[in-house]
């Protein structure tokens, strides 16, 4: 079939939003008209050439969408199901899988290769070319086909264009407080860098209990949104931060220093480092440039004040679990995904997303397309029609 996709032909281009042609799923794959995508930093580092990655590639890996054909020996999802895409697969039967670190899956190895996961070949092309898929899904499209492991189903009366923000930013930001970082009751925390997984960060110190929780963020106008998340104080510099933390934890430093940056830094981590607790965590969430060997940090604080630096992926949790879970914290108010998108916009506008990323004023931009439309469309046909079967006026 032919769908619309945005594919990075080139680094340092745009993103080229084109048909594309789709084969149908393999035995082990399902086909999925997509509702909705995040725009995710991680994308930023492949046309940038941060991430190394193979090329000509449909971008795109925080998605939700339904199911619209499954492949033969497809045994957990039928066609109308609901599913978020896990950005990192979850077999549920490797040993980090049977272990509890779905984040660390063992399919997730083949990311790279860009192709599918089962045979290794590609169901998306164009201008005669093999295209390859960001984290093997594909998101930038109107469709996609992936592997049955990358889709995780959740209830069908959750909007896709809030869901999709679990494919990877909410999941990594909110699992970077409560799981790598192990934020516990009345701990001390710092969050830098606030887009879409610092947003998340903040949310779950908050409900992890964190007494304090300063935001480290350059981009001033975004403070009374970071507030109104659980930040008790906003730092706009890495200097005023050293401060802020000093006053707040009576020079003590924080016992967690979460980094959420669009980009890694090695200078910083040691700046981060400096301003955490004898026994404290340093989490390093954000991608570093794949090239970059050097850090600066004083080595002194790892032996004589036990402090600790533990990377994460996808919030060190379980994708089938956490999803679920953070979509009935979503439902029951505690934890707010609609204050994290910023503004939305159609696939065609991909690249005036990312422009808006670049210049750091919004939280998370999000791609709807016209089948969330459709989808609204319907449900309030619905609605009308049920209140005029109950005698309400329609
Ligand atoms: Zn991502
Ligand atoms: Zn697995």
């Amino acid at each position: 079939m032919e769908t619309l996709a945005a594919v990075l032909w080139d680094r340092s281009s745009p993103w080229s939003v084109e048909p594309i042609e789709l084969d149908p799923p393999g035995p082990d794959e399902v086909l999925v008209e997509l509702h909705a995508s995040g725009l995710c930093h991680s994308e930023e580092h492949i046309v940038t050439g941060d991430m190394p990655f193979r090329l000509p590639c449909v971008g795109g890996h925080e998605g939700a969408g339904v199911v619209v054909e499954v492949g033969a020996r497809v045994s957990s999802l039928v066609p109308g199901d609901h599913v978020v895409f896990g950005f990192v697969p979850s077999c549920g039967r490797c040993r980090q899988c049977a272990t509890g670190h779905q984040n660390l899956c063992e399919l997730g190895a083949k990311m790279y290769t860009g192709r599918q996961i089962a045979d290794g070949t590609a169901r998306h092309h164009a201008r005669g070319q093999d295209l390859a898929i960001a984290c093997m899904i594909g998101t930038f499209a109107h469709h996609t086909v992936a592997h049955e492991s990358s889709c995780i189903r959740i209830p069908a009366h959750v909007p896709l264009d809030r869901a999709c923000l679990l494919g990877c930013g909410f999941v990594t930001g909110w699992g970077s407080a409560v799981y790598a970082a192990d934020v516990r009751p009345g701990d001390t925390v710092a969050v830098a860098g606030v887009g879409g997984i610092g947003a998340a960060a903040i949310q779950g110190a908050r409900l992890a209990g964190a007494r304090v929780i300063v935001a480290v963020e350059t981009v001033a106008e975004k403070q009374d949104l970071i507030l109104s998340l659980g930040a008790t104080h906003v730092a706009t510099s890495w200097e005023q931060a050293a401060a802020v933390i000093r006053e707040a934890t009576w020079n003590r430093g924080v016992d967690r220093f979460i980094c959420t940056m669009s980009r890694g830094d090695g200078e910083l981590l040691g700046q981060a480092l400096a301003m955490t607790a004898s026994r404290g965590r340093v989490v390093v969430t954000n991608v570093h440039p794949a090239a970059q060997r050097t850090v600066s940090l004083n080595m002194m604080d790892l032996t004589l004040s036990e402090k600790h630096i533990v990377g994460t992926i996808y919030g060190s949790g379980n994708a089938r679990a956490d999803i679920p879970k953070l979509l009935e914290l979503w439902q029951s108010g505690q934890v707010d995904l609609d204050a994290v998108v910023s503004h939305s916009y159609p696939l065609e506008g991909v690249n005036d997303g990312y422009e808006d990323m670049r210049s750091g004023r919004f939280l998370r931009t999000v791609l709807r397309y016209p089948a969330a439309d459709a989808l609204d469309a319907r449900t309030a046909r619905e609605a009308r029609l049920d209140g005029h079967l109950q005698g309400q006026p329609a």
